[in-house]
């Protein structure tokens, strides 16, 4: 892999991402990475070049989806003017099907260092992957930011060329609440959300095929309606996504939900 020239100096990859696109969840557990994730093998599937940042620092799951724990290799950049010491930048991991991923689970080859960094130092750290990984040129930068609706996500979304955010919620009556939180954030923020997706909205029991709404009605319209934005999908609580998933082996998808976040951000993003 040769990481591409680039004038001196020039570290802002702005120019090099098409779109920038972080997934936002109003709390955690809601399966923001796990989403993240599907919407990369969807997007890769469909030809387009992704990468992933994980920027959910403090609780980062992207590389464990892919199956990744080689620390990140470190080049020296290629863009250091003559006579001057080059300085180490990081290479990307990528994942089987060319995802490129970078997250602070992989700076060290123990998967289980806990990251206890505060606000300031954790936004110069996604600045830094940001602008000063080797990144190649890419079609959809990922950013799986750090769940809710504190400092960290916003300080990311500040921070960054952001050309649209997914909105990822569960059926909870509570996420109209905290949507309309996220959604004024945003809008003070002037970054538009290109699209709601409901997760874990139901279940169908593999034996019976009867449909349970495991934790109540969903609020998928109201909240599409308070983010002002598309509802992408509706996703099911799946075992099978889970196993892939724990099984680093996410790329194996074989359901075409991945093809519909797929065609449904690409359509956003295009309008
Ligand atoms: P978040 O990033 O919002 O904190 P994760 O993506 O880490 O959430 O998901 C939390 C847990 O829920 C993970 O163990 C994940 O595998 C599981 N999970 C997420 N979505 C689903 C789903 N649709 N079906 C079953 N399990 C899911």
């Amino acid at each position: 892999r040769t990481p591409q020239r680039r004038a001196p100096g020039e570290f802002n990859r702005r120019a090099r991402f098409r779109y920038v696109v972080p997934v936002m969840s109003g709390k955690g557990g809601v399966g923001k990475s796990l989403t993240t994730g599907l919407f990369a093998v969807g997007l890769r599937r469909a030809g387009m070049k992704v990468g992933i940042l994980d920027a959910d620092i403090t609780g980062p799951s992207i590389p464990r989806l892919f199956g990744l724990r080689t620390p990140l290799g470190l080049e020296p950049d290629p863009a250091t003017p003559a006579g001057q010491q080059p300085k180490p930048l990081m290479v990307p991991a990528t994942s089987r099907s060319a995802i490129e991923i970078v997250s602070s689970n992989l700076l060290t080859d123990q998967e289980d260092t806990a990251m206890i960094w505060r606000g300031p130092i954790l936004s110069g750290v996604i600045r830094q992957f940001y602008e000063q990984a080797l990144w190649s040129d890419l079609d959809y930068l990922l950013i799986d930011l750090p769940p809710g609706t504190s400092d960290a996500p916003l300080t990311v979304l500040q921070s960054l060329a952001v050309d649209g955010i997914v909105l990822v919620t569960m059926p909870q009556r509570l996420a109209t609440m905290i949507v309309r939180k996220a959604a004024n954030l945003v809008h003070q923020l002037k970054k538009p959300i290109v699209g709601v997706v409901e997760n874990m909205s139901y279940f169908v029991a593999p034996d019976t095929g009867k449909r349970y709404d495991v934790f109540g009605p969903s609020y998928a319209d109201q909240v599409a309606d308070l983010a002002g934005a598309p509802l992408f999908a509706r996703m099911p609580i799946d075992p099978n996504l889970v196993a892939l998933a724990d099984a680093g082996r996410i790329e194996e998808i074989d359901d075409p939900i991945v093809d519909v976040l797929a065609q449904q951000l690409q359509r956003a993003m295009a309008a």
